[in-house]
This record gives C-alpha cells, sequence and structure tokens, in this order.
C-alpha cells in the first residue's frame, strides 16, 4: 500500500456511494473491476436504471400531445428534467434548456441553425488547441460552407491556453468563440470567464463545451455570461444519446430550427409551417423521453452528494494519483495545467499506450488508450496517444493504488 497521503473531504463515505453502483461489483478476468474511464462515459447510479426503468414498466407513453394519463405523467417526468437542469445550469427560464443527444448535436445545432444567419464570407470562428473534435469538425464545416475562418488558440507545455495569444486572434471579423470548460484529453479546466469576457469585448458570442465539467464542477451559466453551454447526460451519470443544450433566450429565439418534424411547430401547411416557440421550435420528433427521465434522476443524485464534495475528493484523488504515477520511472504525464480535473493521461517510454491498456484490462483495470478524439492535441505534444485514467467521485485511493500496480507490472512484461 502507498504512503502517500489520502485526505477525505469530511462527511464523504466512497464505500456507501460505491453501493449505489451495480455495474461497480463485478470481476473482470478473476480480478475486481477497476473503473477509469469515467470521462468517456461514467457508471448509471441505481436512481438512474430505477427511473428508466419505471418510466418503462408504469409510465410509458408519448409526451405532449396525449390527453390521458400515461402520457401526461410521461410529459411532466420529461418536463421535470428541463426544471432541473435549469437549476443545474443556474439558467433563467427552463426555455433555455433544449433536449439534444448529447454535446455533439448541442455543438452541431449551434453550428448549424445560429452559424447559417450570422456567418459571411471572411468572418472567423475561434475554437481552442484543447478542443474535442466535437467542437472543432462541426466549426470547420460552417467556415468550409460560409467561406469562413477557423482560428486556434495556442496553448503551452502542461496543456494551458495561453490568453494573450488568444486576444490577438479576436476582432471584428470575430463571430464566434467555443472552447472546452475541461480538456477531456488532459483535464486542463479553462478560464471560460475570463475567455467568454474577453470575446464579449470583442463583440463575438461564445459556446462553452461543458461536457467534461458538467460531472465535476459547480457550473453557473449567468455568472459565465455564456451564449451557449453543453453537455452529455451520459457523463453525467446519466443515460447516453440525452443531453442539454442551454442558450440565451434573445440568440435562441433568432435562430431558425434545427430539424423540421414533429412537435417543432405551431401550425403547417403546404404554403407554411409556423415554428412552436421555445425550447420546442429546437424539439423535432419524438425525443429520448426514458433518456431524459434518467438525466433528471442523475442531477438529482449528483446534487445529493453535491458538486463541491465532489470537486474536492476528486481533487485528492487527482493529487495523489499524480504523486503516484510520478514515481513510476519512465513514464510523463501529458497534461500538467495548475487548474485540472481528475484526468492522468501519461506515455511510458518504449511502451504503446494500446499494449499497456490491454495488460490493465487483464488485471481488472479499464481505461482509455488512443487519441481521446483529440488528435490535434495529440499532434502538440508529439505523441500519437497516450493512456488516460479518468477518475469519478465513486473511485477510491486503493484503486489508484491498482493502477500503480498494474503498471508496475506491465513494466515488467515489456522491459
Ligand atoms: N466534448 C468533450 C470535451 C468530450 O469529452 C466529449 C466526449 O468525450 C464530447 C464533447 C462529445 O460528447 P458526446 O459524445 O457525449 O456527444
Amino acid at each position: 500500500m502507498s504512503t502517500l497521503t489520502r485526505v477525505v473531504p469530511a462527511g464523504f463515505d466512497v464505500e456507501r456511494i460505491r453501493e449505489d453502483f451495480p455495474v461497480l461489483k463485478q470481476s473482470i478476468h478473476g480480478k475486481p473491476l477497476v473503473y477509469l474511464d469515467s470521462a468517456a462515459t461514467a457508471q448509471k447510479p441505481n436512481a438512474v436504471i430505477d427511473a428508466i426503468r419505471r418510466f418503462h414498466e408504469v409510465d410509458c407513453a408519448n409526451i405532449h400531445r396525449g390527453v390521458h394519463e400515461l402520457s401526461q405523467r410521461s410529459t411532466a417526468a420529461y418536463e421535470e428534467t428541463r426544471a432541473k437542469a435549469k437549476k443545474f445550469l443556474n439558467a433563467r427560464t427552463k426555455n433555455e434548456l433544449i433536449f439534444v443527444r448529447g454535446a455533439t448535436e448541442g455543438i452541431n445545432l449551434v453550428a448549424s441553425s445560429w452559424g447559417r444567419g450570422n456567418v459571411k464570407p471572411g468572418d472567423e470562428i475561434v475554437i481552442s488547441a484543447l478542443e474535442h473534435h466535437s467542437n472543432i469538425v462541426p466549426w470547420q464545416m460552417l467556415c468550409e460552407d460560409k467561406g469562413a475562418k477557423l482560428r486556434v488558440i495556442p496553448m503551452n507545455d502542461r496543456g494551458e491556453l495561453l490568453l494573450e495569444e488568444y486576444e490577438k486572434l479576436l476582432g471584428p471579423r470575430t463571430r464566434m468563440v467555443a472552447v472546452t470548460h475541461v480538456s477531456n484529453a488532459l483535464g486542463t479546466i479553462n478560464p471560460v470567464g475570463r475567455i467568454v469576457e474577453m470575446a464579449h469585448r470583442a463583440g463575438a458570442l461564445t459556446l462553452i463545451d461543458g461536457a467534461q465539467a458538467a460531472p465535476h464542477m459547480k457550473i453557473d451559466v449567468q455568472a459565465l455570461d455564456a451564449d451557449f453551454y453543453t453537455f452529455s447526460g451520459h457523463k453525467v451519470f446519466g443515460p447516453t444519446g440525452i443531453g442539454i443544450l442551454y442558450g440565451k433566450t434573445r440568440l435562441l429565439n433568432a435562430m431558425p430550427p434545427y430539424q423540421g418534424g414533429g412537435d417543432m411547430i405551431k401550425t403547417v401547411t403546404f404554403e407554411k409551417t409556423t415554428y412552436a416557440d421555445l425550447p420546442y421550435k429546437f424539439e423535432a420528433g419524438t425525443p429520448n423521453i426514458a433518456g431524459g427521465i434518467g438525466l433528471g434522476a442523475a442531477l438529482d443524485y449528483v446534487n445529493s452528494i453535491g458538486l463541491d464534495t465532489i470537486a474536492a475528493y476528486e481533487h485528492e484523488l487527482l493529487v495523489y494519483g499524480t504523486e503516484a504515477l510520478g514515481e513510476i520511472p519512465g513514464l510523463r504525464i501529458v497534461g500538467t495545467a495548475k487548474e485540472k480535473a481528475a484526468v492522468l493521461s501519461f506515455v511510458i517510454d518504449g511502451i504503446h499506450p494500446h499494449d499497456i491498456g490491454t495488460v490493465l484490462d487483464r488485471q481488472g483495470i479499464a481505461v482509455r488508450t488512443g487519441h481521446h478524439c483529440a488528435q490535434p492535441v495529440m499532434d502538440r505534444f508529439r505523441v500519437p496517444a497516450t493512456t488516460r485514467a479518468s477518475l469519478a467521485f465513486y473511485n477510491t485511493f486503493a484503486e489508484i493504488d491498482a493502477l500503480t500496480a498494474g503498471l508496475q507490472k506491465v513494466k515488467e512484461i515489456f522491459s
């Protein structure tokens, strides 16, 4: 057992919390599962599993259009999640919350719908060197379509954005600044409040990709003054296929619908269609009702622990893990920002990340290896891939010890 310091916030009982996650109770290849891949998708507590099951067993009906009891119940449960998301992000009204499939769809919705009427040839969209592909490609597609230019905020060797370079990129042609709140590949927490303020000073709008922030820290879109903010349900302990896009009312009202179909209309004739008010204008077709209800249960669950407590505990895990991995000869952590979420991305001299991941898997340890959908980040650090251990509040110090022991084994096998 490691002699490194283990600090646990008062009242935080990780073993109690782990009881809520059935998936964590299994063995993989005869070893207890050590799940260190929460940045890819987080595990689901019983509260979420039960909410989805209850919907299918008791309330299942399509929403919004039915007068019968089941439809009323389903609608109420689904819309309740919108109210919970409003609170979770501290939005002004429920109408500013649009249900989407996830952060990817949230970004595509804005790039497509807002971009259609607001970007002209010669305009510029600013993103950062830290982005996930889902906050690069939609903007690239928009720029190609409109003859606009994509500009990229560079970062330093720790994985921190260079704000003085960002300042230089801003100008009268900047229409949108789209950056991630937390980097999935490195864990860097960006100073998004500052980034938004600088964009606004230049007259540009902002979109914050909160996919990796929502599970780890309190978010306040009003305090950030973000114009758009999006996150995925499955990374915040909810189901896949559901997420939230927040947008300021004034901006959403001015944007055309993203998709056409049922539920997003007021009236339809062959000559003309009028669109529904917010938020339904952006919600064509039968949505992921069960997913929406599951997301509500997930937000309740996270709130029951408290995001401040979660952030404090995960910070201790990160400090402990950083020290523990730092003691392994030949291992280099990629991404050493001062402000960091609980992500440990690393390379080991002479051993390919896929080999590391495979050997760890045989020991029951689930990590992610590859480019993490952030190829430009890998290029910046001149590595083809990293091994990434991403932590959540259900992880333990003992699991980090298991990771370090697993890596010693990797080294024995490949040296
Ligand atoms: N943005 C970041 C920073 C991510 O880490 C991810 C997923 O890993 C996404 C966006 C895309 O999320 P999703 O695939 O849930 O739409």
